[in-house]
């Protein structure tokens, strides 16, 4: 009977909740005892009532809400290396096999190193005395599964992470109610969405909301771009549209890795074409309210499996992520993960757009 922890942590995601009542409820039928870890690697750091059994009727509601009910946050102290050995000292001593994290590209990151570090912190409590041989003995290894809980959609190894969909529905909720003021009075609008460094939620919110024109990082504009998105824009408009729409990724950069603002975007359609042009940054809404359906669907299915995960798991297995290709759970090394979605990231650093796009479009087939 494994006592398994879970936590939620970094950026808050729609399906967070779900997928939390689906790993409880799960662990439970299996005969496990789940325990949440509140306030995701806080809770972890500061151990004590922070880190609390988790009961079936726990998570009745979590299904249907937004949000992470357990709580996140970002924690400094588990970025150095004495905040992580205090969480290894809190696991032990709350008697936790297994942990459970439900987050983004950094806290994946943390969990990796966690779990590499864990041996090293195990040895250094038990000998400077703060856990017993027989401890040391007992939590050898700790069992740690991820899953993506992101509205981004930018990590590898999976071809949706919980809370995109949810968050592109969204956008189009509200580019479409944009939209129809926007064509009362023949406006331009530049609408900035999330992604971070990924352009997946504006690449795919440009393409569901028939945008004129659209920025993402993985793709910079060639150097006279601003000329060309006039003469795009006003192509649209000559044709008879009413409106013109421009879609712009939060992290979008020209070729020299300066960053694209909706403001100036404005700037060059109200100097150049005249339009009367508007600026809408959707910002938090993007990540509220309910999840959809399927980030209920994906929560749900991944949350389960990251059980079944740590039972099939023997010391030796490397930590898994738990992702989806091609409508099929999966289960693949975290580790990997987590190192294809840095080369996208050192791809455009390195300004080799083409790698990188090749990169993101890899990490979905692969
Ligand atoms: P997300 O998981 O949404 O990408 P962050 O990047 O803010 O969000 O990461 C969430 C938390 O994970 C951080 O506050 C920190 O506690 C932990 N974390 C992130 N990166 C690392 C890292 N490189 N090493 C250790 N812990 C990390």
């Amino acid at each position: 009977q494994k006592n398994i922890g879970i936590l939620t942590s970094g950026g808050d995601a729609q399906g967070m909740n779900p997928c939390v009542r689906a790993v409880v409820r799960m662990a439970i039928a299996r005969k496990c005892r789940p325990f949440f870890i509140y306030e995701g690697y806080q809770g972890l750091v500061d151990g004590g009532d922070k880190i609390k059994q988790a009961k079936w009727t726990d998570v009745s509601g979590f299904l249907t809400s937004g949000g992470t009910m357990i709580g996140t946050a970002r924690c400094k102290e588990f970025r150095e290396i004495e905040g992580r050995r205090t969480g290894v000292y809190n696991l032990i001593k709350k008697g936790i096999d297994a942990l459970v994290v439900i987050g983004g590209d950094g806290s994946l990151t943390g969990a990796d190193k966690l779990r590499a570090e864990w041996p090293d912190h195990v040895a250094a409590l038990e000998k400077d005395g703060r856990i017993s041989k027989e401890d040391a003995n007992k939590y050898r290894t700790l069992m740690i599964v991820g899953m993506v809980g992101s509205i981004d959609n930018d990590l590898a190894s999976t071809d949706m992470t919980i809370g995109a969909c949810s968050a592109l529905e969204r956008i189009c909720e509200s580019v479409d109610a944009i939209l129809s003021t926007a064509m009362s009075h023949q406006r331009a609008f530049v609408v900035e969405v999330m992604g971070r460094h990924c352009g997946w939620l504006a690449l795919n919110a440009a393409i569901s909301t028939g945008a004129d024109y659209l920025f993402i990082p993985e793709a910079p504009p060639k150097d006279d771009w601003e000329e060309s998105m006039c003469k795009t824009l006003k192509a649209s408009r000559d044709a008879g549209k009413r409106t013109s729409l421009v879609i712009v990724a939060e992290g979008a950069l020209d070729r020299n890795l300066n960053p694209i603002k909706p403001d100036y975007i404005k700037d060059i359609l109200s100097t150049r074409l005249g339009y009367d042009t508007r600026v809408t940054i959707l910002g938090h809404v993007q990540r509220g309210g309910a999840p959809a359906h399927f980030d209920r669907f994906l929560g749900t299915m991944q949350g389960a499996e990251a059980i079944e995960a740590i039972l099939r798991a023997t010391p030796d297995t490397p930590s898994p992520v738990i992702g989806m290709l091609e409508n099929k759970i999966t289960t693949q090394p975290l580790k990997e993960a987590i190192e294809l979605t840095g080369q996208v990231a050192q791809a455009i650093e390195s300004k080799d757009f083409a790698r990188a796009m090749a990169l993101r479009s890899a990490s979905f087939s692969k």
